[in-house]
């Protein structure tokens, strides 16, 4: 089974798909950092949204912020105790407080709009309302078919039109969004017309780290795109195929498989 996750190590570098398969136990800090911070934003936003229910009438900024995100340094420090285990290095606990600092900027943009939805005379439960639109959160999908598997982090519907998510703790490019996104985008959006029998033509990366979410049009040329790396992945998870190696230093000296990698080149 391919799963879309998949997709961004076989960007990154071909040979790490490879190597993976080979080395299944491997150590790997960034699935450690990515359901770390998938856990928290999800139960960010049930707290968010209990706290924010109750509010009404014309209330200071600072006060809106402190009832939103008065759980939160609880709830984080839950998450904590539950991968303890989990983030014995430097480079996670520096990712976990990072995180920490990602929900308290979303906290502050979200009391703005509050106050603002508030002004007008309308209550924090219709303000849930307005700012979180029903969704399925972490939504399995397998494609037996196609033998494609993915865990969308969450799929807002909006008038009965369904929009994958897909949550990133990184910066954005300058420009648009990083390849690996889209093609991943375009995998979810996929796998939901399989499941819900319904066209995806927009998604969106949400970057926790900015507060904001970037939309892609899931185009043609994005569907190609992914249906040749989909092509590639086969042919390494099947056929034992070895991908060419690429020669760059830079991405060599970052890659998680550097100390056990034959072909590393730093
Ligand atoms: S060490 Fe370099 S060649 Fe090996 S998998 Fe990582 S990026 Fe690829």
């Amino acid at each position: 089974m391919i799963t879309v996750s998949l997709i961004r190590e076989y960007l990154y570098c071909p040979l790490m798909v490879y190597i993976e398969f080979d080395n299944s136990e491997t150590y790997n800090n960034s699935i450690i950092a990515y359901k770390l911070s998938r856990e928290a934003f999800r139960g960010f936003e049930e707290i968010l949204k209990r706290n924010i229910w109750t509010l009404k009438g014309r209330i200071q900024f600072k006060e809106i912020l402190e009832e939103i995100f008065k759980d939160i340094p609880e709830y984080l420090e839950s998450i904590y105790t539950k991968f303890e285990d989990e983030i014995n290095n430097d480079d996670l606990i520096i990712k976990y407080q990072n995180l920490k600092e990602d929900l308290k900027l979303n906290s502050w943009l979200i009391s703005i709009k509050v106050q603002k939805i508030l002004n007008n005379g309308i209550t924090g439960s219709d303000a849930v309302d307005m700012l979180f639109p029903p969704c399925l959160n972490e939504f399995i999908i397998v494609d037996k078919e196609d033998g494609l598997l993915g865990k969308i982090d969450k799929i807002e519907i909006i008038d009965g039109v369904y929009y994958p998510i897909k949550f990133k703790t990184s910066l954005p490019p300058l420009k648009g969004v990083w390849d690996s996104d889209a093609l991943q985008l375009t995998a979810y959006a996929l796998l939901m017309e399989y499941e819900f029998n319904k066209e995806v033509l927009v998604g969106f990366i949400n970057y926790i780290t900015l507060g904001f979410k970037k939309p892609i049009l899931i185009t043609t040329r994005l569907r190609e795109r992914f249906l040749k790396v989909y092509n590639e992945l086969s042919d390494i998870l099947y056929n034992g195929h070895v991908p060419e190696v690429l020669k760059n230093p830079k991405k060599c000296r970052a890659c998680n498989y550097s100390q056990i990698c034959e072909y590393y080149i730093g």
